[in-house]
């Protein structure tokens, strides 16, 4: 048995370039997690990475020669269209090399199951939610196939039944990185899976399916062994943890953050983070930075309780105004999340958020400012908001996929402020793209420029919201202003 696991390429559209959610992060080790098992259990697997390695179709299906798989797993991510290329590229090549079976696991395959298996007759199955058991067992029956974590055809049409997850996260084996997982100058780790949070925009537990312990975490001395284990491996000594939540709840959550930051201060790394505003205090971030803390993301997401309220973030704005406090405290700039529109905001929400932004200087960096004053809430299959609204009859399914979707506004006004905003940042993005490594070395030139769109924007955002306020604004207006912006930046940026 021999098996090739697929990170296929990965391809944005220019008016989606800032849309963040079409695979979390903490799907990047999959393939990885998968492999792991595998190796473990004494399959000969390899993993063709098409995506950190920028590998096209041609260099992939040379591997495939070289390898000739019985089984091709493939990492399906969403990538706001219909993946047309890849599933003719899947038909072409199970037919060509004689794969026997193809399968297909991930966030998108775990919701968007039936029209993947509609689409593309090629895929012979699609993994549900944690795929590590499930592919082992699937590799080891062969060619029987499992009934449980698996979405299959059957003579009454496809069926889904989930399967068991791994309750005890240490007896994963570790995760098999390819020479793309090192390509980038730091190495992605997983600390813990789920969250013990339910944000009604997410689809982190969601994806485990229905267990109690939404938030599984690796004892920290389980962690360190991996890291050892990479640093024998490579000279990078970045580390992220790409898990979710990072601190576990309660104060088990919080000791365990103190035990692993004394082990991770042995190593003399440096890592980053993502957690949640109410984890962050003082003790833990203090004994984090020391241990070599560099990065965090924390999921602000309103400057406004009754928009937390809403989002069920579990959260107040006290504790984000606490939260960014501390970590400035102990010399960390947070990189945040934030959802500036959602589809129940009012005007005076946009107003507080603004507000909320203005006061706590996360409006002085264009790099920040043209992500927060943007973001609007993505519905993605899975989340309790894409249920919801699809209940009231509010859900707008993308023509591309089931597993997209948005809404209307219920407010006119804030629909318009968006959809300017829109076209605004994403014109600013057009040239923050070449530019960005030029703004990375801080050349002076270029951080002028910054500057100057960075005040345009923030003015123009209060500006156009003032104006909302007092009047309708007509489309032509609308698009007046858009290209009035537009020609601005175009002008600075010259
Ligand atoms: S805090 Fe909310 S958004 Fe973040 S992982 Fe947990 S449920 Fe998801």
């Amino acid at each position: 048995m021999n098996v090739i696991l697929l990170e296929h390429p990965r391809s944005y559209g220019e008016d989606r370039c800032n849309d963040i959610a079409n695979a979390p992060l903490s799907a990047c080790l999959n393939t990885g997690y998968i492999g792991g098992m595998l190796a473990a259990n004494n399959v000969e697997v390899t993993i063709v990475d098409g995506y950190l390695e920028k590998l096209d179709y041609p260099a992939i299906e040379a591997e495939i020669a070289k390898i000739r798989p019985t089984v091709l797993g493939i990492h399906l991510v969403y990538h706001w269209e219909d993946n047309k290329t890849l599933y003719q590229f899947i038909e072409r090549i199970k037919a060509t090399y004689g794969i026997a079976y193809v399968c297909v696991y991930g966030f998108y395959p775990t919701f968007a199951y039936e029209e993947i298996l509609n689409r593309c007759p090629a895929i012979d199955a699609a993994l549900l939610g944690e795929t590590e058991l499930i592919f082992l067992k699937l590799v080891e029956d062969f060619p029987t196939v499992p009934d449980a974590g698996i979405a299959k055809r059957t003579a009454n049409g496809i069926v889904a039944t989930r399967g068991e997850v791994v309750m005890d996260v240490d007896s994963l084996p570790f995760p098999l990185r390819s020479k793309g997982s090192y390509s980038f100058g730091e190495v992605n780790i997983s600390g813990s899976r789920g969250c013990y949070g339910g944000c009604t925009f997410c689809y982190i537990n969601p994806y485990y399916g229905d267990i109690k312990r939404k938030w599984r975490g690796r004892s920290p001395e389980n962690i360190i062994a991996e890291i050892d284990a990479v640093m024998k491996e490579t000279d990078i000594r970045y580390f992220y943890f790409m898990d979710p939540n990072f601190y576990g709840p309660g104060q088990a959550g919080k000791d365990r953050v103190l035990k692993l930051a004394s082990l991770l201060k042995e190593r003399h790394i440096n890592f980053g983070i993502e957690a949640r505003a109410n984890d962050i205090e003082d003790e833990t971030i203090q004994v984090l930075v020391d241990a070599g803390l560099k990065h965090i993301l924390i999921g602000l997401e309103s400057g406004r309780d009754e928009a937390l309220k809403r989002l069920n973030k579990l959260t107040t704005v006290a504790d984000n105004e606490q939260a960014l406090q501390i970590l400035r405290k102990h010399g960390i700039e947070p990189s945040v999340g934030f959802i500036m529109f959602e589809p129940d905001s009012t005007l005076e929400d946009l107003k507080v958020n603004y507000d909320f932004l203005k006061r706590n200087a996360l409006l002085d960096k264009l790099e920040i400012s043209v992500n927060v004053l943007y973001h609007h809430m993505i519905i993605l299959q899975g989340s309790s908001s894409y249920k919801a609204l699809q209940e009231q009859g509010r859900l707008n399914i993308s023509k591309h996929s089931t597993y997209e979707a948005d809404t209307d506004y219920l407010n006119p006004k804030v629909a318009m402020l968006a959809g300017m905003l829109r076209d605004m940042t994403n014109h600013i993005f057009s040239y923050m793209k070449d530019t960005w490594e030029l703004s990375f070395k801080k050349d002076p030139v270029i951080m002028e420029k910054y500057r100057l769109i960075n005040n345009l924007l923030v003015q123009s955002f209060e500006d156009y919201l003032n104006l909302l306020k007092n009047e309708a604004i007509t489309v032509e207006k609308r698009n007046k202003y858009v290209s009035i912006f537009n020609a601005t930046v175009d002008g600075i940026m010259a």
